[in-house]
């Protein structure tokens, strides 16, 4: 096989040198370097590995040492420089070198030189910072400030793609590295050989590279002289023969490490990272779900000691086989057992609220309270409370097909339940019927919550702030449950209890009350109290017996006091004419003086009249006491009564200082009145005007007034105080005690108004005179005036 291809490559060779010798027979005389002529060289100062000026200063590279060989092969001396690109071409194309060595073939470049035949593809690499967008195509190169070797086959292949404005140039390309390593540029474009050999010599670290899609190009030798081409193809061919290209090949080429090997060892490194890391998760992962095992199994235990210690049982249902089963109990046949035939244990009240609530929870819909039915499966007599709460499992189309249910005694929670409601409502009959009000009050919110409240329309779930309740207070009790308050905010341990007055409507009356609070709940860490509770009674109607007993006590005792002076009077003044009536009936024997003996009988049956009178007013008093005073009306001629009264005390004033008028306009006065308790009432307003009128005059009137009849008696005596005027119409009130006088007639004829439904009262300044009026209600039946 390595035989055919040798052969095959000396007749490629041997046509391609007939090739050129016909070519150059036509071609023009061109002058063939001499032996002694040197074979002028030229290529790239910069272009490793292919050509370039070595660390020595020596020009290497694959070309470099190609060209030796070739010109080795051929036995031509030759000249080999190596300048800037650019300006080698321009050397060759100027005619003042005869080859380009490492030169990448163009459309462009092929009318200006002449190349050999194929030799080896270039692809095109972009170099680029690290951390950087890599370049990955074209595409990628927009936008970006390109740098490429000026006339380098990179700038052509990119202005073909239509890179120009973006692109700038460089005469070396190790200028070009330079300056994108310092940040001057963004993107390098040139040979991939190149880019890897410059990387993996040089230390560009911040550099890294990738391969640019661009179409490879031939690469190879070119200068103006076609035969000399021609023979160097020859050489190569030879030299391929001989092996020699592919040593030189290899030594350019293949003398670093391949990128993949470095990706490869980068690789399997990740690779047995990633299988230590699995390994070491597989580890810590066994531990933990061993751990989590654990902890599943202790919570198991725990679990089922904590539904054992509350007396939950666990059960099952299974939908399709209609069959309830055991979990955590053993209610249940070891087979299962259909919901109803099961029921059977349950109170009948409950059985189809259970079957219900079972076939509910069997369509999905679980009750959101746990429900509570009653079940005997013991046989005693109670029954006891079950509390069951429903979970169910569904299929992957979400039908239920397993109920879980929990199964809880609750009798004895029940029974303390019941108590507890009993005991409540007990509380709440005893408070409402004991007018109670029931507060609490949470320091933290200012809010008083009351149970049987009238302020809140006894609504228990009304809140009140502190400051509306103080509009129930009133004015004078404010200072009092401000206080009250206050303490409670000051969260005070102390309990109180104040009495004040409430209204429970803005226009009601005033309530007494008593309130009484105490400390209720603490703060567990500070101590602090949190809620007060207390009491508030209604003793409103206690308050006012009370108040109406001191009273009744105040006058009893007042009454007692004046009874005492009565008495004290009495024995005055019964003895004072009854002495007078004995002292002078004794007398009336002794004396036969007609004159005399007148004289003793008038003040006899003076003193006879006034102890009649005292007897009269005792009696009156003694009526008046017992509730049996009565009025009996009759008709009769109201001014001639009047006048006849005038008449008999008149004949009676002894005092000529005194004038007694009697005033009266009419000449009948027919009224329906009682006629005797009237003219009880006359005398005694005359009685007194003629007690305390020493001159001027006494004036007694009537008058029809409001359907009634109007007496006044008027006198010009020593009048009474203003500040005992509230006195004059009392029981033994006598405003001088040494007047004579039993302090009743007053209070009989104030008896003897209210008994008829009428008025009583009088007008005085003291020194000046008194006029005392009563108005007596009646049917008037005739009036004539005089
Ligand atoms: P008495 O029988 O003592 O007069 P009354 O009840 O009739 O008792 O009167 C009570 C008191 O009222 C008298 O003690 C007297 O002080 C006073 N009083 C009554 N009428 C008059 C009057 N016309 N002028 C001044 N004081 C009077």
């Amino acid at each position: 096989m390595k035989t055919t291809i040798t052969i095959y490559n000396y007749l490629l060779a041997l046509l391609l040198v007939l090739c050129s010798i016909c070519a150059s027979a036509k071609a023009q005389t061109k002058a063939l370097p001499t032996p002694q002529k040197k074979v002028q060289i030229f290529g790239d100062a910069y272009f490793p590995p292919y050509d370039f000026i070595n660390e020595e200063g020596q020009p290497d590279g694959f070309f470099v040492d190609l060209t030796k060989a070739v010109m080795n092969e051929l036995s031509l001396p030759y000249s080999l420089q190596l300048i800037n690109w650019s300006e080698a071409m321009k050397k060759v194309q100027d005619k003042k070198g005869d080859l380009l060595i490492g030169i990448s073939y163009s459309e462009g470049r092929s009318k200006m030189f002449k190349f050999c035949g194929s030799l080896i593809y270039l692809s095109q690499s972009a170099v680029y910072r690290k951390g950087q967008s890599p370049v990955m195509s074209l595409k990628d190169l927009s936008g970006k400030k390109i740098v490429v070797e000026n006339q380098g086959i990179a700038q052509h292949l990119l202005s073909i793609e239509g890179f120009t404005k973006n692109v700038s140039t460089v005469d070396k390309v190790s200028e070009g590295f330079d300056l994108l390593s310092k940040g001057h540029y963004d993107v390098l474009v040139c040979d991939y050989e190149t880019s890897s050999y410059v990387l993996f010599k040089k230390t560009y670290s911040n550099l890294e590279m990738t391969d640019l899609q661009l179409a490879s190009q031939l690469y190879s030798f070119a200068g103006n002289d076609e035969v000399m081409l021609a023979k160097i193809d020859w050489a190569i061919q030879r030299l391929k023969a001989k092996g020699i290209y592919n040593e030189l090949y290899n030594k350019w080429f293949n003398k670093y490490p391949f990128k993949w090997a470095k990706q490869v060892v980068i690789s399997i490194v990740i690779l047995i990272l990633v299988a230590l890391l699995l390994w070491f998760f597989n580890i810590l992962l066994r531990r933990k779900v061993n751990k989590a095992k654990l902890q599943l199994d202790e919570k198991n235990r725990q679990l089922l000691l904590a539904l054992h210690a509350g007396g939950i049982f666990v059960w099952g249902y299974d939908v399709k086989k209609n069959l309830l089963f055991n979990i955590e109990c053993d209610y249940f046949p070891p087979e299962g057992i259909a919901p109803d035939k099961d029921i059977v244990y349950y109170h009948p009240d409950d059985r189809e609220f259970l079957l219900h609530t079972i076939k509910e929870v069997a369509k999905g819909n679980i009750p959101k309270e746990p429900i509570c039915v009653r079940m005997n499966r013991e046989g005693s007599n109670e029954w006891k409370y079950i509390e069951k709460e429903f979970s169910c499992i569904r299929d992957k189309a979400g039908e239920v097909i397993t109920i879980i249910g929990t199964h809880k005694d609750v009798t004895e929670r029940h029974r303390m339940q019941s108590l507890l409601e009993e005991s409540v409502q007990k509380m709440a009959f005893a408070i409402k019927n004991a007018n109670l009000v029931l507060w609490e009050y949470d320091v933290n919110t200012g809010l008083l919550k009351s149970y049987n409240e009238p302020i809140n329309d006894y609504n228990d779930s009304t809140l009140l702030k502190s400051n509306d309740f103080l509009k129930y207070g009133h004015p004078d009790d404010l200072t009092l449950i401000n206080d009250a308050f206050r303490s409670m905010r000051e969260r005070s341990d102390k309990p109180f209890s104040i009495n004040l007055r409430l209204r429970y409507k803005p226009d009601g009356e005033w309530r007494y009350c008593i309130i009484a609070g105490t400390s209720f709940i603490k703060n567990s860490k500070t101590g602090d109290v949190i809620k007060y509770v207390g009491l508030r009674r209604d003793v409103t109607e206690m308050t006012l017996v009370n108040k109406k007993l001191e009273e009744e006590k105040i006058k009893a005792q007042e009454a007692d006091k004046l009874k005492s002076t009565f008495l004290a009077n009495m024995s005055h003044e019964i003895r004072t004419p009854l002495n007078a009536i004995v002292g002078f009936s004794n007398l009336l024997d002794s004396t036969s003086d007609p004159e005399e003996r007148a004289g003793f009988v008038k003040l006899i049956n003076t003193n006879s009249g006034l102890l009649l009178q005292l007897i009269n007013d005792i009696l009156d008093l003694s009526k008046i006491e017992s509730g049996i005073l009565d009025i009996h009306n009759d008709v009769f001629n109201f001014s001639d009564a009047f006048e006849e009264l005038h008449q008999s005390f008149l004949s009676r004033i002894e005092n000529p200082e005194i004038k007694f008028i009697c005033d009266n306009k009419y000449k009948t006065f027919n009224v329906c009145i009682d006629y005797n308790r009237t003219m009880q009432i006359l005398t005694n307003f005359i009685t007194n005007a003629l007690k305390y009128t020493k001159e001027g005059y006494i004036k007694m009137s009537y008058f029809k007034e409001n359907d009634g009849l109007k007496i006044i008696v008027e006198d010009t005596g020593i009048g009474i105080a203003k500040e005992k005027s509230d006195r004059i119409f009392k029981r033994f009130e006598k405003l001088d005690n040494f007047a004579q006088g039993t302090g009743l007639g007053l209070s009989i004829c104030k008896a003897i108004i209210r008994a008829c439904k009428g008025d009583i009262g009088f007008d005085s300044e003291e020194g000046k005179g008194s006029t005392f009026w009563a108005w007596i209600p009646c049917e008037i039946m005739e009036i004539v005036e005089k």
